[in-house]
């Protein structure tokens, strides 16, 4: 088990198979967003830190045993980690939450699928993917062959640092690569606790690399280089711009998990209690901070002023609080930089004409003042040109347009540069799957919101990015596929013939 020790005391950046301080002595404090409490002090890598790193998974992958390393010893490994992981979820559950401000609940839940992606690309590896072709010449045997894609860099985000991280390393590690994690500065903890028990698991040095630090500092060492071979990014897209301009430079592989703006549509012969509940659900679990979450709901005009009026009801009683309390059923923002921002999209909202419902403010308990709290908001009313109906305001903000015919619902569901995921509650089986495959989103829920397993592809249609993560494609992102032709009977080919 890890101790809290172990976790928050420098040095923690992972070089080469060492724990090591920060070349140039820098540290930064890690801030409970709940109460504005530091609760680690990290080592707080620049340029050289990250330069060495990315050389020392350079030198694991083209001299190394790993990328030449029997699958089945490959998947011992992810086994082990899996069960280090199961063996510390407690720590690791209450470290994602003091961090992130997520309730317990939810890190819980983090961990569990954490768990279950090591597990299950473990077992996809195993499967193999390689296969003979039949060229019709008994002589040749031909084949196509899958190699791991060589050093990955891995950038994470803050909202699900430990869960965004894993399925990008379980996946690189079962496919033979190696690879340098940065986490995001503001969320780094869960990632230490990964990376220490990766090493636990006894994987070689130099095959996971960490470097915490902002990415301003360690970006470019990190994405503008030619020693790198992949960049697996989940962040925001502005982010995502300047790291395919890097990987453009070097021809570099990339792969980009960006925002959403995700459309909930809710047709009059939906379930009423459910699918309040679930717009509910998907639009202020984690206070908003999610890629994914449905935070533009499209609503039966029929219906519309009954359904804003249930889901005022069902978010004022949303009880915000620090996600130790086990009372809370959401917590804060992840700092009060990003309240800010939350709080001027809110200003826009009321600005552009839309009508506040509800929320709108930080909660007025004054046992919440000193964290990042903001109440769940919605806005009614709200035009398709609005800014906080197209931008993702990553916060508990609801918008709400509404809608009377499908060719309607349909124009405003796919009204988005993004086209991460949209979720439609209907009765009838023949319009969901009119939707279902009309929507230009990479997932779509009908009747359910939020939900994924780790062998179905996750990802996005336009602005959400480039790939797939999770299920055989995200394995596949970590692989070069090769072709092997081996004629058994080699004979002159006949192709010149005048000498
Ligand atoms: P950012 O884009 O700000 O940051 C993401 C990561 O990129 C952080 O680790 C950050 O470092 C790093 N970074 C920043 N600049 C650079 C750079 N120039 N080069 C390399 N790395 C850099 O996103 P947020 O952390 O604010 O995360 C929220 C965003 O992530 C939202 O847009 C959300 O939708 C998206 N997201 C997408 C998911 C998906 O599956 N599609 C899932 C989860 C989130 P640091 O913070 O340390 O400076």
């Amino acid at each position: 088990m890890l101790t809290d020790d172990e976790l928050c005391c420098p040095p923690n950046l992972y070089i080469d198979g060492k724990w090591v301080n920060a070349l140039g002595g820098a540290t930064r404090d890690i801030v409970n967003p709940a109460d504005g409490t530091v609760i680690a002090t990290v080592d707080e890598a620049d340029r050289a830190d990250a330069v060495a790193a990315v050389a020392a998974a350079r030198a694991a992958f083209d001299t190394g045993d790993w990328p030449r390393t029997p699958v089945a010893e490959r998947i011992a490994y992810l086994l082990r980690i899996a069960d280090l992981l199961e063996a510390d979820r407690d720590h690791l559950a209450r470290i994602e939450t003091l961090d992130t401000g997520k309730t317990l609940r939810e890190s819980y839940i983090d961990v569990d699928d954490v768990v279950s992606v090591f597990r299950y690309y473990a077992h996809l590896a195993a499967a193999g993917a390689d296969r003979l072709v039949d060229t019709g010449d008994p002589a040749v045997i031909s084949r196509v062959v899958r190699e791991p894609v060589g050093v990955c860099v891995l950038v994470a985000p803050w909202n699900y640092p430990l869960l965004q991280m894993s399925w990008k390393i379980a996946p690189a590690l079962a496919a033979g690569c190696t690879m340098v994690a940065k986490p995001s500065e503001v969320t780094p903890l869960s990632t230490i606790a990964l990376v220490r028990l990766i090493d636990r698991a006894g994987v070689p040095p130099g095959v996971v690399n960490l470097v915490q630090s902002s990415g301003a500092t360690v970006g470019s060492a990190l994405t503008d280089t030619p020693d790198v071979d992949l960049i697996s990014f989940t962040g925001g897209a502005a982010t995502g711009e300047v790291i395919a301009g890097n990987a453009a430079k070097h021809i570099t592989r990339v792969a980009l998990e960006l925002g959403g703006k995700n459309p909930h549509i809710v047709f009059p012969d939906a379930d009423f209690d459910s699918a309040v509940d679930a717009v509910l659900t998907g639009a202020f679990l984690h206070s908003g901070q999610v890629c994914s979450a449905g935070t533009r709901l499209i609503v039966h005009e029929s219906m519309a002023d009954e359904f804003v009026a249930a889901l005022a009801v069902r978010a004022r009683g949303i009880t915000v609080g620090p996600g130790l309390d086990p009372a809370s059923e959401t917590g804060p923002l992840v700092s009060q930089a990003h309240r800010a921002k939350v709080e001027a999209y809110v200003a826009l909202g009321i600005a552009g004409g839309a009508r506040l419902v509800t929320g709108g403010a930080r909660p007025d308990d004054p046992a919440l003042q000193a964290g990042s709290f903001y109440l769940p908001t919605i806005f009614d009313h709200c035009q398709r040109s609005m800014r906080i109906v197209q931008e993702e305001t990553f916060g508990p903000i609801l918008t709400v347009e509404r809608f009377t015919t499908d060719a309607e619902a349909l124009a405003l569901g796919n009204d988005t540069a993004y086209g991460l995921a949209a979720g439609v509650r209907t009765a009838d089986p023949a319009r969901a799957e009119r939707f279902a495959r009309g929507l230009r989103h990479g997932t779509v829920w009908l009747n359910d919101f939020g939900y994924y397993t780790p062998a179905a592809e996750w990802g996005g249609f336009g602005r959400s990015g480039i790939g797939r993560e999770l299920g055989p494609s995200g394995l596949a992102e970590y692989q070069e596929t090769k072709h092997i032709w081996l004629n058994t009977a080699p004979a002159v080919g006949g192709w010149f013939t005048h000498n």
